[in-house]
């Protein structure tokens, strides 16, 4: 939740067709990977870039007699997921098989849990600016394994296969389809990422396959989206077509917008929309149909009988929860509420988990905005520019806090602390020494700045008549007062002492 923080609901997007307005309605389903070593139901690895077919047990090449065995651990992250949504956790989950033949699947099925999913309804609330969040319901999340890789474009004549990802546990969001334009699609992924990162339930890698989402995407008319909210009746809502595997927000975004348009043309033209599966091509910005959609009667899905129905206790989930990560929500919030910083500045600090534990120690015991300013402007854009990771950054937290401590009791100005922090960037060291042994120091004698501004007023009768008349031009005086003394008087100290004289 975003706690004391408010928002208002963004408004959907809206498409101009020849013949009026149109509104999207977006429901997606996200696989994410589970982040575990071992896969669902096998002790196989599920190490990414292995081998082809060197992570792959009996069981998940389905040989005869192997029987599966669940992976605890994966069962522990999905309930994490679940928790991390607000979502209801079912005590009674149960595995089912979806039958289909595939070469990459060699049961000639998939165990996945339709009627009885691990968890049931949550929420999201994603972000689309400062004070602006659309509140997405979560369907549910089942566990379920994944499919082997066929390829077809090593050689011209045969099609290989590699099962090494076979098995591997993947939990299944879905949404409701309560997403209503392009930029939310791609936020929604975005914060569903974000929030398993802190989890560390999946790792989020998108190039890696490990989130990929199926989006859902259909067309009504202004209005129609509201009286499906209040009578829950899915016909109120157009015909969806689903564009599957999507690896890219900014693909997403794409495909959304693409495939909207091209319904909107197929209604408008007096055609209807057909319910298929479609592929997106980034090369051609276009979403073609892949399959005719299936029904999940059409994969006779039944229990599995090799497994028990999955039972846990309430205190295995309360102990769970009880030790449960602050999430992003909950963690920007108290950035803005206790430390007094802009909602989009705490945005920024929390987008990874990493990035605000390094902020919260520069931060701590010192004033909020200002450790939020150096970590943002200084050390995100210096590690932008370079592209490194927080990880890698040649700065630590401590470092950095000790630049902002010699601001801070005024012993260097902000542009000495900016040309500090290079050399600490560059060279490493104590910043209180290197400033020491530089004879990095702001003249905060009164004594001696005030014998510069008299110099200059002296030197300047002409300057000093104008600022007289006119006190904006006192900034000038300050800038030869700084100049004069190699920059090093403390400009707050020279401002007051220039316009004390001037006025006087
Ligand atoms: P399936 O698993 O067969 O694709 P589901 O009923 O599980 O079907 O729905 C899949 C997704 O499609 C869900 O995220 C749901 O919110 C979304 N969805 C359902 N109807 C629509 C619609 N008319 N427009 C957009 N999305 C929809
Ligand atoms: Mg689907």
């Amino acid at each position: 939740m975003l706690d004391h923080l408010t928002y208002t609901a963004p408004e959907p997007k809206v498409i101009a067709g020849a013949k009026g307005d149109w509104e999207l309605v977006i429901g997606l389903e996200v696989h994410a990977q589970v982040a575990s070593n071992a896969k669902l139901f096998s002790g196989a690895s599920t190490a990414f870039g292995a081998e082809p077919n060197s992570n792959v047990s009996f069981v998940d090449a389905a040989m005869p007699g192997m029987l599966p065995v669940i992976n605890e651990f994966c069962v522990e992250q999905a309930v994490r997921t679940g928790l991390g949504l607000n979502a209801a956790i079912n005590l009674f989950s149960a595995f089912d098989r979806k039958n289909y033949f595939y070469p990459d699947l060699p049961q000639g099925y998939q165990i996945s849990q339709l009627y009885h999913p691990i968890v049931g309804e949550g929420e999201i609330i994603v972000d689309m600016a400062p004070g602006i969040a659309r509140r997405v319901r979560i369907e549910r999340i089942h566990l379920e394994q994944d499919a082997g890789k066929s390829i077809h474009d090593m050689d011209p004549n045969l099609s290989f296969v590699d099962l090494n990802r076979t098995g591997v546990a993947l939990m299944e969001i879905v949404s409701r389809p309560d997403i209503r334009g392009p930029e939310e699609a791609a936020a929604y992924v975005g914060k569903l990422r974000q929030i398993m990162r802190y989890l560390g339930t999946c790792d989020g890698n998108m190039q890696e396959g490990s989130l990929r989402a199926d989006v859902n995407v259909s067309v009504c008319k202004p209005g129609a989206y509201e009286r499906f909210v209040e009578t829950g009746d899915f016909s109120h809502l157009g015909t969806r077509c689903e564009i599957k595997n999507m690896n890219s927000m900014r693909f997403i975004q794409q495909a959304v917008e693409y495939e909207a348009r091209r319904q909107i043309a197929i209604i408008e033209d007096g055609g209807e929309v057909v319910q298929e599966t479609r592929l997106y091509d980034p090369d051609k910005g276009e979403t073609r149909s892949m399959r005719s959609k299936e029904d999940a009667h059409d994969y006779r899905y039944f229990p599995d009988p090799d497994l028990l129905p999955l039972e846990i206790e309430q205190a295995w989930v309360d102990g769970i929860a009880a030790a449960m990560p602050e999430l992003p929500d909950a963690k920007k919030a108290r950035f803005v509420r206790e430390l007094g910083l802009s909602e989009y500045d705490a945005g920024v600090l929390t987008a990874e988990v990493e990035n605000a534990d390094y902020f919260e120690a520069v931060a701590q015991g010192r004033d909020g905005k200002q450790a939020a300013n150096w970590v943002i402007n200084e050390l995100f854009g210096r590690l932008n520019k370079q592209g490194l990771a927080i990880a890698d950054s040649p700065v630590s937290a401590a470092q950095l806090g000790g630049v902002i401590d010699l601001i801070a009791s005024g012993e260097i100005s902000g542009k000495m602390a900016k040309d500090l922090f290079e050399i600490v960037w560059t060279e490493g060291g104590d910043p209180a020494e290197i400033a020491a042994a530089r004879g990095m120091k702001q003249v905060t004698d009164l004594g001696a700045i005030e014998a510069a501004v008299d110099e200059i007023i002296a030197a300047n009768p002409a300057q000093v008549e104008k600022a007289r008349a006119n006190p904006k031009l006192a900034g000038w005086f300050v800038g030869q007062v700084l100049k004069a003394t190699g920059g090093k008087a403390n400009p707050a100290a020279v401002q007051e002492l220039v316009a004390k004289k001037l006025g006087g």
